[in-house]
């Protein structure tokens, strides 16, 4: 399409007795508009604005795309009548149904060889960026199969602006349908496999740091992005930029960048890491019983306690688990029942399974029998004994069935919420973990104690990552939630590595999460001195330290998904910053829509960008306002009571400012809460 289109005079042309009516008549239109209007006529379809024109395009649909269809194929050559064709297509897409019966109908196939042709490549874009924001899994897999062509014009014209998002929109919405996915497997594992997501992923990247790049191509980008990080993570760790990207991220002021760089960082490792051990097992510890531990490493135990360290415990404890299985009174279910009860709340490793000592006949037995007697304190047992069993068979249903009942009876019963955080689905998980750590201490030990504040911390972390790429039912985005979830882990950390024994075996995972939620919360002010000195030792001198005590208990630092989020972090946040820095602040400003892209020098193009903008009917909304955040303001998404941070508070009533996850909670709190909340009121 020559630039100055909309000027163009009319004027004698020797070819004009060859041409039909149709190729001179377009030759002589001022503009698209005016193009579309003549084909539109010739084949006396309707005003696609009204709504009896679009009827009428229905009840002739056949007709009409055999029309155009002819049409389309007798004039391949003509630049303004193919794309006059496509700006009918494209306007029939602004309708559901249509656009589902052309896509049937094999548009897109007509669409792609556009996009080699300067003057239709626009329109063709502009359909396929309105059909991909409308389409279902097939149309998303059509044309993903494309993408090798749509990377092929991205680095073709990486000049026009224009085509640059339109194309990384396409590809967001197509391609990340199908590369992204649950652990199984992506969602279209066939095309997935076909793809080279590194060249993909690296073009995008480079696009979103531009000055021209606008909001909608960094959110789309970086949706990409966050779902290409599961099933496409070889990508990344080929491709340095992609991850410097990443940890470059966790400095944006923008909390939506901040948050969509940790969740693609630590989906990125799903699949290529181990899952975290459990303690060491009863034989392992007596075991390597007398071996001495390194003088630097005593002195760090004996700090804290050497009787209290985890490790001289699960000792003492082992050898009570065997002299209550094997001693005097182990036919007596009753007495056994009790003393595994006891050591439940103690170790991991109190129910151990061989052959001489049968479960599924014992455990039973010794329940019945604890149970018969019918004190509170037996039945206490009883039911920690039930509750152990069962996550030992990992009856997760049988767990949630039992809970109700025990915690009906016994509402401070910390093994019953321990059991509850164990089940899959963290919502539950962590309110259970919370208000496991309200319970009162004579119902709770050290060792319980700090697995509720681990499995507080493990899902708060991780609903705070899947809160990042929520919306609630207003289509707000649920940022505040997920800072909030993510400040609660932050802070139950802290107190876990301060409190908890330098040998509990959970307390890398731990310092792993510190470390990395410190530097992601602290954002664009985020320093890694801040985990090198901060928090008595520092988090890095502590994470030594536990290596070593870890190694020396002969248990080997193991390829965890927070170990590698963890060194990913700290090796390259320099590099990061060195190189990412400038680009974040563009996006930074950009998806704050303080600072528009500049305009660019007015291109021929422009005339066909505005007409095809008049025509959309409706705006996408998929690349959202940037909420407001007021992280001062979060502890209103908390439990005033037990802390547990929620997207579903409810209000106290009298003051309404409160906030609790249920009855219970507010039950709890009322004793502290009476004072503060009536003088509220008056
Ligand atoms: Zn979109
Ligand atoms: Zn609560
Ligand atoms: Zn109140």
């Amino acid at each position: 399409m020559p630039a100055n289109r909309g000027r163009k005079k009319k004027g004698p042309n020797v070819k004009r007795s060859l041409q039909s009516d149709l190729a001179r008549d377009v030759e002589n239109a001022r503009g698209w508009a005016e193009i579309v209007q003549i084909i539109r006529d010739q084949h006396q379809i309707p005003d696609l604005f009204t709504k009896a024109g679009l009827k009428r395009v229905y009840l002739n649909f056949d007709q009409v795309i055999r029309q155009l269809d002819s049409t389309f194929q007798k004039y391949e050559d003509n630049d303004e009548i193919v794309g006059g064709v496509v700006g009918i297509y494209t306007q029939m897409c602004e309708d559901a149904v249509l656009r589902t019966k052309l896509c049937e109908n094999g548009l897109l196939s007509r669409l792609f060889p556009l996009l080699e042709r300067d003057v239709c490549r626009q329109m063709a874009l502009h359909t396929l960026v309105n059909i991909g924001h409308h389409g279902g899994t097939s149309v998303h897999a059509e044309v993903a199969r494309q993408a090798p062509i749509l990377v092929q014009t991205l680095l073709d014209h990486p000049e026009e602006h224009q085509t640059v998002e339109h194309i990384i929109v396409i590809l967001s919405h197509s391609v990340g349908a199908a590369v992204n996915g649950d652990s199984q497997a992506p969602e279209m594992p066939e095309i997935h496999r076909s793809l080279d997501m590194r060249i993909i992923l690296k073009t995008t990247i480079h696009h979103m740091r531009q000055l021209y790049a606008s909001k909608t191509l960094i959110d789309h980008g970086n949706q990409l992005v966050f779902a290409s990080a599961m099933h496409c993570s070889a990508a990344f760790r080929s491709e340095p930029d992609l991850d410097k990207f990443l940890v470059a991220g966790l400095k944006s002021k923008n909390w939506g960048l901040r948050g969509s760089c940790l969740g693609a960082m630590i989906r990125s490792y799903i699949l290529s890491t181990v899952p975290d051990r459990p303690a060491l097992g009863p034989a392992q510890l007596i075991q390597i019983f007398g071996s001495a531990w390194p003088p630097h490493l005593l002195e760090v135990m004996n700090q804290y306690g050497l009787s209290r360290c985890q490790s001289t415990q699960q000792r003492g404890h082992a050898m009570a688990l065997s002299d209550a299985i094997t001693g005097a009174h182990s036919r007596d279910h009753y007495i056994l029942g009790g003393k595994l009860a006891d050591l439940t709340l103690l170790t991991e490793f109190s129910l151990p399974a061989t052959p001489m000592f049968p479960l599924s006949e014992i455990i039973p037995r010794c329940v019945e029998a604890l149970r018969s007697r019918g004190t509170a304190a037996d039945t206490n047992k009883a039911d920690i004994l039930e509750m152990k069993y069962l996550i030992k068979l990992q009856d997760w249903d049988g767990i949630k069935s039992k809970a109700q009942q025990f915690l009906a009876r016994n509402p401070d019963s910390a093994y019953t919420f321990y059991a509850l955080t164990l089940r899959p689905g963290s919502e539950d998980g962590l309110r259970a973990a919370k208000k496991g750590l309200k319970c009162k201490e004579n119902n709770t030990t050290p060792y319980l104690y700090f697995q509720l504040l681990r499995r507080a911390i493990e899902l708060a972390a991780d609903l705070g990552v899947c809160y990042f790429q929520e919306y609630d039912q207003h289509g707000r985005m649920m940022w505040e939630e997920a800072i909030a979830f993510l400040m609660s882990a932050l802070e139950d950390s802290k107190t876990f590595i301060e409190q908890a024994p330098p040998d509990n075996p959970y307390m890398m995972a731990i310092l792993h999460w510190n470390i990395v939620l410190t530097i992601t919360m602290e954002g664009p002010n985020a320093d890694l001195k801040m985990v090198e000195v901060g928090l008595r030792s520092g988090a890095r001198n502590k994470l030594k330290i536990s290596e070593e005590i870890s190694e020396h208990l002969r248990s080997p630092i193991l390829h965890t998904q927070t170990y590698a989020t963890q060194m990913l972090v700290v090796d390259l946040y320099a590099e990061a910053e060195k190189d990412w820095a400038a680009g974040i602040k563009l996006m930074d400003e950009r998806l704050d829509e303080q600072i528009p892209p500049p305009d660019f020098p007015k291109k021929a193009e422009d005339e066909l960008t505005a007409w095809l903008n008049d025509m959309s009917l409706k705006r996408f909304t998929c690349s959202s306002a940037t909420p407001k955040v007021n992280v001062k303001d979060l502890w209103y998404k908390q439990c005033s009571w037990c802390r547990n941070p929620s997207a579903v508070l409810r209000k106290c009533s009298g003051c309404e400012s409160a906030r609790y996850c249920d009855s219970q909670c507010q039950k709890a709190h009322w004793s502290n809460h009476k004072k503060e909340c009536k003088a509220r009121i008056s």
